[in-house]
C-alpha cells in the first residue's frame, strides 16, 4: 500500500458521504419554495442521495466484516439509485413500478451471494454494475424520451450524467476484467487506477446530479410560470399579454416588409344572460366552448387570444381584406354551429366579429385594435351575429 497519495480511495468515500449529505440537506431546505407537483420527486431524489451516502458512509467502519460491508454498501448504492430513478419518473408524471426494485434486489443478492458464500471480487463488481446499469438505463431512457424532453439544458446534462456514469462503469468493468484482480483486493488500495477513478464516478451522481436535478426543477418552475404569464387560465389560450407582445411584433414586421396585418375581434353576444340565467360557472363553461369552436377553426399559424371577458381576438394570416373577411366569416359560422350545451339543454351562442386590415394611418397594433373594436360594436348594432370590416 502506499502511502504518498494525498487521501486514500477509503478517506474519499467518507468525504464524499458526507457532501452528498450536506447536498441532500440543501435540497431539503428548498423543498418548501418548490410547488406541491414538485415534492414527491424532489422527496424521492433526496432520499435515494441519503441511501447512497449511507452506503459510502459504510466505508468509515473498515472493521465490519467484509461479506457485510460490500453487501450493505453496494446494496445501498443500488437502492438509493432505484429511488434516485423513481425521482425522475415522479418528475415526469410517470407511474412507478415495483419491478424497477427487480435489478437492485437481484443485484444485492448477487453481491451477497459472491462475498459471503463464493467469494468472488470480480462477480461483485460486474453484479454491482449490471444492475446500476439497468437502473441508470431506466433513467436516461425517461429522460431521453421524445414526447415529454422539454430541450432543457439541466434535463440533457442529467441525462448526459446518467450516461457518463454508465460508460465508466462498463469501463471500470473491462479494466477489471482485463487485468484481472489480485486477491488482496481492497477498495482501499491506492495503487489500483480503477480505484482512484471510482469514487470520482461515486461523486458524479450525488454531487452534480443533485445539481442538474434542481436546476431542472427550477427550469420547469421558470416555464410554468411563464406559461401562467402568457396563457389564460381559462380557456388555454393566449391571453391579452400575449396578443400586444405577438401583435406589436407582426406588426413591426408587416410595416419592413411592406406587408399587411388582419385581425378579427370576437366578441360573444349577449353572454350576460348565460350568467344570469344559469349562473357564472355555466358562462365560464360557455367561454371554453367557444374558445374550443374557436380554435378547431384557425390555423396553427394564426395566433387566436382571450383578451377579456367574453371577446376574444385573432391575428389572421388572410390579410386582403376580402380574404380576412371570409375568414371571419367561418370563425362566426364556427361559434354558430357548435351550440353549447349544458345539462342537456341546447344553448345556441353567436359573436359578432370585427375585422381590422392594417393601413397607411394606423400608427400601430394598438389603434389597429381600436378599428377592430369599433368595427364589432358596428356589429353589434346592426343586429349582432355578423362581420363587419372596419373602414
Ligand atoms: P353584447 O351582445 O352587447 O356583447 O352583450 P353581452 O351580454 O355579451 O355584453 P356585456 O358586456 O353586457 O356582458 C358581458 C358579460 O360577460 C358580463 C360579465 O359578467 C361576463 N363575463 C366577463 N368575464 C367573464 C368570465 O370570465 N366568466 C363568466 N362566466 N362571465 C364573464
Ligand atoms: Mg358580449
Ligand atoms: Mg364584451
Amino acid at each position: 500500500m502506499s502511502h504518498n497519495v494525498a487521501m486514500d480511495s477509503r478517506t474519499a468515500y467518507v468525504v464524499l458521504a458526507l457532501m452528498t449529505l450536506a447536498n441532500s440537506g440543501a435540497l431539503g431546505l428548498i423543498l418548501r419554495d418548490l410547488p406541491e407537483s414538485l415534492r414527491p420527486s424532489v422527496r424521492s431524489w433526496q432520499a435515494g442521495t441519503l441511501i447512497i451516502a449511507a452506503g459510502y458512509g459504510l466505508h468509515a467502519f473498515p472493521s465490519l466484516p467484509l461479506a457485510v460491508m460490500v453487501t450493505l454498501s453496494n446494496g445501498a448504492i443500488l437502492l438509493g439509485l432505484t429511488i434516485c430513478w423513481r425521482g425522475v419518473q415522479q418528475f415526469d408524471g410517470l407511474p412507478q413500478k415495483a419491478w424497477h426494485f427487480l435489478p437492485a434486489a437481484a443485484g444485492t443478492l448477487a453481491i451477497f451471494w459472491s462475498s459471503a458464500f463464493q467469494p468472488d471480487t470480480l462477480v461483485r463488481i460486474l453484479a454491482v454494475s449490471l444492475a446500476s446499469f439497468m437502473i441508470l438505463a431506466g433513467c436516461v431512457a425517461i429522460l431521453a424520451d421524445r414526447s415529454r424532453e422539454d430541450g432543457s439544458r439541466s434535463r440533457q446534462l442529467l441525462m448526459a450524467l446518467f450516461l457518463a456514469i454508465m460508460v465508466l462503469n462498463g469501463f471500470r468493468c473491462v479494466y477489471f476484467a482485463w487485468a484481472g484482480i489480485p486477491s488482496d483486493f481492497s477498495i482501499a488500495d491506492n495503487g489500483s487506477m480503477a480505484n482512484i477513478i471510482s469514487p470520482l464516478v461515486a461523486a458524479m451522481l450525488p454531487v452534480i446530479g443533485t445539481t442538474a436535478f434542481t436546476l431542472m426543477c427550477s427550469e420547469r418552475l421558470r416555464r410554468q410560470w411563464e406559461h401562467a404569464a402568457s396563457t389564460d387560465h381559462l380557456t388555454g389560450l393566449a391571453n391579452r399579454r400575449t396578443l400586444t407582445e405577438a401583435g406589436r411584433h407582426r406588426f413591426e414586421m408587416s410595416r419592413i416588409r411592406g406587408e399587411r396585418v388582419a385581425i378579427a375581434l370576437i366578441d360573444v353576444d349577449a353572454f350576460k344572460s348565460i350568467n344570469d340565467r344559469y349562473g357564472h360557472e355555466a358562462g365560464d363553461l360557455a367561454l371554453q366552448h367557444v374558445a374550443a369552436s374557436l380554435q378547431a377553426e384557425t390555423g396553427p399559424s394564426d395566433l387566436l387570444a382571450r383578451t377579456g371577458g367574453e371577446e376574444f381576438v385573432a391575428v389572421l394570416t388572410q390579410t386582403e381584406p376580402e380574404q380576412a373577411q371570409l375568414a371571419a366569416e367561418r370563425l362566426r359560422l364556427a361559434v354558430q354551429r357548435h351550440p353549447f350545451s349544458l345539462r342537456g339543454l341546447r344553448l345556441p351562442l353567436t359573436v359578432s366579429v370585427g375585422i381590422a386590415v392594417s393601413q397607411e394611418g394606423d400608427a400601430d397594433f394598438d389603434s389597429l385594435l381600436r378599428r377592430a373594436d369599433q368595427a364589432m360594436y358596428t356589429a353589434k348594432s346592426a343586429g349582432r351575429n355578423r362581420v363587419e370590416l372596419a373602414a
